[in-house]
C-alpha cells in the first residue's frame, strides 16, 4: 500500500462505482418546476390581494417606482409562500464589494410574551434592513464608529427560495449602501447605470420620432468553470488558499489535440451538470447550454438572455449552484480565471444589448429606419469603447483575471472590437461615401437605404477579440470567470449613455435633413474611432505594437488597469451620470488595489510554505539517501550504477540548493510586502519546483499532479 496521499486519491476515483442516476434531484424534463422556488408574477397573484399585486407587478415588469403603501402585503405575502416552502429564516441577500454574495439569516420567529411567539415578516423587515457591516470592504466610505451598512429591498428582482440539508431560506435581493447612501455593493451602481442607459437612448430614440417606449438592457453571461476530484482538491493547500495552483509541471497531453472541446461529456459530469440545471431551473433561472471547454475538465454553462439586474444576480446564484452541486458531487468548482498555468483560463463572456419597445437595438433591422437606428447605436458602442477602454478595462481588473488577459488564449488586455465581415464592409461603405461592391453599385444612404441581411453565423467568429459583435449583440469576453458581470456592465452602461448623449448633442446642433445630418454624423464617427476596430489576430505578438502606434491602451496588470479610476475626467464621467460619485470611485480604487495586493501576498505566503513543508522535504530525503548509496556503492567498489546515482544526485542536489535560495528571496520580498517582488520570485520558484516534479520519484511526490487533477475524475 503506498503511503502517498495522492495514490489514495487515484485509487478511490478508480473504484468509485459508475454512477447511478441521482434520486434526490431527477432531471425535470416536464418543466413543472420551472421557478417554483422563486416568488413570481404567479406567487404574486396568488398570495397577495389583486391591488396590491398589480401596483408590485407594475414595478416589477414595467420598472415603475413601487408604492410603498403596500410593502406590508408584500411581507405578508412573501412569508405565507416562503413557510409554504419551508422557510424558516429570511435573509437580505447582497453583494458586497468582495465579489460574492453576502447573508444574514433572521429567523421569522417573534416573541409575543414569556415562551410564546409567532411567525413574523413585517413590511419594515423587507424594505430595509441594517447589518454589522464592518468587515465588508468599504474603502473609507464607511468610517469605523459608523460601522452599520443597510440593505434596501430591490423589488426588480424576485425573491427566492435558498434550500439546504435542514430547512429553507427566504432570500431578499437588496441593494447595500452605507448611512449617507453610498453603495457598498454592485447592485447599487448598476441600477443606476441602466436607469442613466435608459434616460440616454430614450432621447436619442426622440430624433429617430420614435414613440416613449420601455427600455430594456439585456444580458447573458457565458460561465466558464473547472471541476477538479475533491480527493485532489484536497491535498492542494494552493488550490485550497487560492483557487489556483502556484506549482505544477505541465503534463505531456493538455490540451493539443482539442479532444476535449464540445466533447461527449462524461456521465459523472453529466450527472453534476444535471443537478445544477434542475436546480437553476426551480430559481427561475433559464440554464440553456452545457458544454466541454477547450482545457480539459474545463467546462461551460450558459442561460438565456434575461434583463440586466436579474440576469447578474442569476449569474451570482448560478456561481453558488455550480459550487455546491460540485461539493455533493466528490467535486470542487473552480471559478478562478487561472487555476493551471498553462492550461487555457476561464472566462466569463458577457452578451449585452439594449431593446427598446422589445426590439432588439442591435438587431439590424428589416426597414431603413430601423436600419438607421440600429447603425447609431452601433457607432454609439463603438465611440464609447474607444473613447473608454481604460474604464472597461478596469471594471475586468483583478489577481486572477491577470494570469489569463494578455496570455495566448484569453483576450488580450487591449480592448478593440470585432464587427464581421459584412458590417465591417457597411462601416467603409458610409466612411468612405463610396459605392458598395457587395451590393452593386449603389452608394448606402442612411434612413433610405435598407441593409442586406447580415448573416449572423457567417460571420468569421473572431474567438481572439475581446468585444466582438456577433450578430444581435456585442460578446464582451475580457471579464474572468469569477467577477461579478455588474462591475463591467456598469460601466459599458454608463460610456454608451455618454456616447448616446454625445450623439443627441450633435444630431441637436444640426439643422437641416436628420438623415442627411444622421449620414454625416456617423461617417465622423467612423472616422474618429475606426482604430479600435481589429478584425486580425488578438493573439499574435504583433498587435500589441500595432495597438500601440494606434494609440490604444495596453495596460496588462491589476495595478495600471484600476489607475483610470482615479483620473479625475472619469470621475467626472460617472458623477455626471449619477453612477458613482468621486469618493465612490476612489473606494473602489482602493478596495481593488488592497484585495489584489492580499491576494498576491497569499499567494507567495502559499507557495512558500507548500515549498519549505512539503517539497524540500521530499527532495532532500531523496538526495540523501542518493547520497548514502553513492558512498556505499563506492565502497564495495561497484563497477556500474554509481556514474547514473552521481548525475541524478548532482540534479537533485542542485535543485535543493536552488530551492533554497529562491525561498529566501520569495520570503525577503513578503517581508518587505512588494507585490512585484513576490509575484517575481513565487514565478522564480515555480520554475524550480516544477523542474524538480519531473525528477523526484512519482510515488513520493506530496501535490497531486496536473495529469491527474485535470484527466482523473
Ligand atoms: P453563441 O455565443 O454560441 O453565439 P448564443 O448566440 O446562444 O451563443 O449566445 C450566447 C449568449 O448570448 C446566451 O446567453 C444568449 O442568451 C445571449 N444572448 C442572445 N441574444 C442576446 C441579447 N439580445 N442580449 C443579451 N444577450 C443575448
Ligand atoms: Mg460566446
Amino acid at each position: 500500500m503506498s503511503k502517498n496521499n495522492r495514490i489514495h486519491a487515484i485509487n478511490s476515483i478508480a473504484e468509485r462505482l459508475p454512477d447511478a442516476p441521482s434520486a434526490s434531484l431527477p432531471a425535470d424534463a416536464s418543466m413543472a418546476s420551472y421557478g417554483e422556488d422563486v416568488f413570481g408574477e404567479k406567487e404574486i397573484r396568488a398570495f397577495m390581494p389583486k391591488s396590491a399585486a398589480a401596483k408590485l407587478l407594475a414595478t416589477v415588469n414595467d420598472g415603475k417606482p413601487l408604492d410603498p403603501s403596500i410593502a406590508a402585503d408584500v411581507a405578508h405575502a412573501m412569508k405565507e409562500w416562503a413557510l409554504s416552502k419551508g422557510a424558516t429564516h429570511f435573509t437580505h441577500w447582497f453583494q458586497p464589494l468582495t465579489g460574492g454574495t453576502a447573508e444574514k439569516h433572521d429567523s421569522f420567529i417573534e416573541p409575543v410574551g414569556p415562551a410564546r411567539a409567532i411567525l413574523a415578516f413585517s413590511g419594515k423587515n423587507l424594505i430595509g434592513g441594517e447589518a454589522d457591516a464592518s468587515s465588508f470592504p468599504s474603502g473609507g466610505l464607511r468610517s469605523t464608529f459608523e460601522a452599520r451598512g443597510y440593505t434596501a429591498w430591490d423589488p426588480t428582482s424576485p425573491a427566492f427560495i435558498k434550500r439546504h440539508a435542514n430547512g429553507a431560506t427566504l432570500c431578499i435581493p437588496t441593494a447595500f449602501c452605507s448611512y449617507t447612501g453610498e453603495a457598498l455593493d454592485s447592485k447599487t451602481p448598476l441600477l443606476r447605470s441602466i436607469q442613466a442607459l435608459t434616460k440616454a437612448l430614450k432621447r436619442l430614440m426622440a430624433h429617430f420620432g420614435q414613440p416613449d417606449a420601455h427600455v430594456s438592457v439585456t444580458l447573458g453571461a457565458e460561465q466558464e468553470y473547472f471541476l477538479v476530484d475533491r480527493g485532489f482538491y484536497l491535498q492542494r493547500p494552493d488550490l485550497l488558499q487560492t483557487g489556483r495552483t502556484v506549482f505544477g509541471a505541465a503534463p505531456a497531453k493538455h490540451q493539443q489535440l482539442d479532444d476535449h472541446y464540445y466533447g461527449a461529456i462524461r456521465p459523472r459530469i453529466l450527472k453534476f451538470m444535471t443537478e445544477v440545471e434542475t436546480q437553476l431551473w426551480k430559481l427561475g433561472i433559464p440554464a440553456k447550454t452545457r458544454h466541454n471547454e477547450v482545457a480539459p475538465a474545463q467546462f461551460e454553462l450558459a442561460p438565456i438572455f434575461e434583463d440586466l439586474n436579474l440576469a447578474v444576480d442569476h449569474n451570482m446564484l448560478i456561481m453558488e449552484v455550480l459550487r455546491r452541486t460540485a461539493e455533493r458531487n466528490g467535486f470542487e468548482c473552480l471559478l478562478h480565471e487561472k487555476p493551471f498555468a498553462g492550461i487555457n483560463g476561464s472566462g466569463k463572456h458577457c452578451n449585452w444589448s439594449i431593446a427598446y419597445g422589445g426590439r432588439n437595438l442591435l438587431e439590424p433591422g428589416t426597414n431603413p429606419k430601423e436600419n438607421a437606428i440600429f447603425l447609431t447605436v452601433l457607432l454609439a458602442v463603438i465611440r464609447a469603447i474607444d473613447l473608454h477602454a481604460d474604464l472597461l478595462r478596469a471594471s475586468t481588473a483583478g489577481a486572477g483575471n491577470d494570469h489569463r488577459l494578455g496570455a495566448n488564449e484569453a483576450p488580450p488586455a487591449i480592448l478593440s472590437i470585432f464587427l464581421g465581415d459584412e458590417l465591417s464592409a457597411v462601416m467603409k461603405a458610409i466612411e468612405t461615401g463610396t459605392s458598395w461592391a457587395a451590393r452593386g453599385r449603389t452608394k448606402l444612404k442612411i434612413g433610405v437605404d435598407t441593409l442586406p441581411p447580415l448573416p449572423r453565423d457567417t460571420t468569421d467568429r473572431n474567438r481572439t477579440s475581446p468585444f466582438a459583435f456577433t450578430g444581435n449583440k456585442f460578446e464582451f469576453r475580457a471579464p474572468g470567470a469569477s467577477q461579478n458581470c455588474a462591475q463591467n456592465q456598469m460601466v459599458l452602461n454608463t460610456i454608451v449613455a455618454e456616447s448616446l448623449d454625445a450623439l443627441s448633442d450633435k444630431l441637436d446642433a444640426m439643422p437641416g435633413d436628420f438623415n442627411a445630418n444622421l449620414q454625416k454624423l456617423l461617417q465622423r464617427l467612423i472616422r474618429a474611432h475606426k482604430r479600435v476596430l481589429f478584425a486580425g489576430d488578438g493573439y499574435s505578438p504583433d498587435w500589441p505594437k500595432e495597438a500601440a502606434a494606434r494609440g490604444l491602451p495596453n495596460l496588462p496588470d491589476t495595478v495600471s488597469a484600476i489607475a483610470p479610476l482615479k483620473a479625475p475626467a472619469n470621475q467626472a464621467l460617472f458623477e455626471k451620470y449619477g453612477v458613482l460619485n468621486r469618493n465612490e470611485m476612489v473606494s473602489r480604487h482602493e478596495i481593488a488595489l488592497e484585495a489584489y495586493e492580499r491576494r498576491v501576498r497569499i499567494e507567495g505566503g502559499v507557495a512558500l510554505e507548500i515549498a519549505r513543508s512539503m517539497i524540500r522535504p521530499v527532495v532532500a530525503d531523496e538526495f540523501s539517501k542518493l547520497a548514502t548509496a553513492i558512498s556505499l556503492a563506492k565502497k564495495d567498489g561497484l563497477k556500474v550504477g554509481v556514474t547514473g546515482l552521481k548525475a541524478l544526485s548532482l540534479k537533485l542536489g542542485a535543485g535543493l540548493d536552488d530551492l533554497h535560495v529562491k525561498c529566501e528571496r520569495l520570503d525577503k520580498a513578503l517581508a518587505k510586502g512588494a507585490t512585484k517582488e513576490v509575484i517575481a520570485a513565487m514565478g522564480d520558484l515555480r520554475r524550480t519546483v516544477d523542474a524538480l516534479e519531473y525528477l523526484v520519484d512519482d510515488a513520493r511526490w506530496p501535490l497531486p499532479k496536473y495529469r491527474e487533477m485535470l484527466f482523473i475524475y
